[in-house]
């Protein structure tokens, strides 16, 4: 991290390291990335992150899981899952590393080997949560397979809310998209209690930017700079809305899919209420 050359340690001696963590699977295994979502839709800064990681952490392949039902309350309407996945589909079509996954999928019963769509729910369907998705997606890799999780520095802020949030952590590495303003103190506030390094620690670090490994006990991030890209999907769907073209933020498989099923128009979408 920006703390780069040095160790340094506080009095309970927790190391945050200078660009040093092992990124590297284990013999004959493969580094995977895991990339959770809404996806409503997914856009060109979900790419570019994806992408990004896939480089610099020779990632064999990223999955991109777009979740049923998000544990956290979503701020508008989500768009009926299968328009999402299938939007993830398109615009993940010519990236050979590029998986879109089920594994979130309504009952979640596509994730089993040899189901090759989801379930029909016939219960009130429950919230997922990254804790399950990834113990689940673990069992299906090798030992020497190497997990990553993928996510942005916004949605990272909020980690120690997280479900299990301490043992999420330690099951996978992370690689944090950060992006200008937010500082490596920012990142080491963000971990749940008896992960984040004392006050005493990190607040020299207000001024260093998010870059770089932290390596705690518990816990490797991995924090990837130069990525974000300024387009939401809150501005997508706005705009969609406003019958713009979308183009410049998407994939043009995916506005074509939007423009065809009508997503996003008006008020009342059609998306949520029936399936063209
Ligand atoms: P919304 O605007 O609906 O909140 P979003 O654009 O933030 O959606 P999500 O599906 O909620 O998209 O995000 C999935 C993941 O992608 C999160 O980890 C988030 O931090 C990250 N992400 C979202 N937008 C960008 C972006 N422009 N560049 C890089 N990462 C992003």
């Amino acid at each position: 991290m920006g703390l780069a050359t040095e160790d340094v340690k506080d009095e309970t001696g927790v190391a945050l390291q200078g660009n040093r963590a092992r990124t590297n699977a284990g013999k004959n295994g493969m580094n995977v990335g895991l990339f959770g979502g809404s996806f409503d839709p997914i856009h060109r800064g979900h790419l570019a992150l994806a992408l990004a990681a896939a480089e610099r952490y020779s990632l064999r392949q990223v999955l991109f899981v777009p979740a049923n039902i998000p544990p956290h309350k979503q701020k508008h309407p989500l768009t009926a899952f299968i328009h999402r996945y299938a939007m993830v589909a398109l615009a993940t079509q010519d990236e050979k590393r590029f998986v879109p996954s089920l594994l979130e999928a309504p009952e979640g019963k596509a994730a089993e080997p040899g189901a090759a769509v989801p379930a029909p729910a016939s219960a009130p369907a429950q919230a997922n949560y990254s804790i399950d998705t990834v113990r689940r997606l673990k069992r299906t890799l090798k030992k020497s397979d190497r997990l990553f999780f993928l996510i942005g520095i916004d949605a990272f802020r909020d980690v120690a809310k997280w479900r299990e949030a301490r043992a999420l952590l330690a099951e996978c590495n992370f690689i944090v998209a950060s992006r200008p303003g937010y500082s490596l103190r920012d990142v080491a506030e963000s971990l749940p209690e008896g992960l984040r390094p004392a006050a005493a620690v990190t607040r020299p670090f207000d001024k260093q930017a998010a870059k770089g490994d932290l390596v705690l006990p518990g816990v490797t991030l991995h924090l990837l700079e130069g990525v974000q890209q300024s387009v939401s999907a809150t501005a997508i769907r706005q705009a969609a809305a406003q019958g713009k073209v979308l183009t410049r933020w998407l994939d043009p498989r995916v506005a074509d899919y939007i423009r065809k099923h009508g997503l996003y128009r008006g008020k009342v979408r059609r998306s949520e209420s029936q399936l063209t």
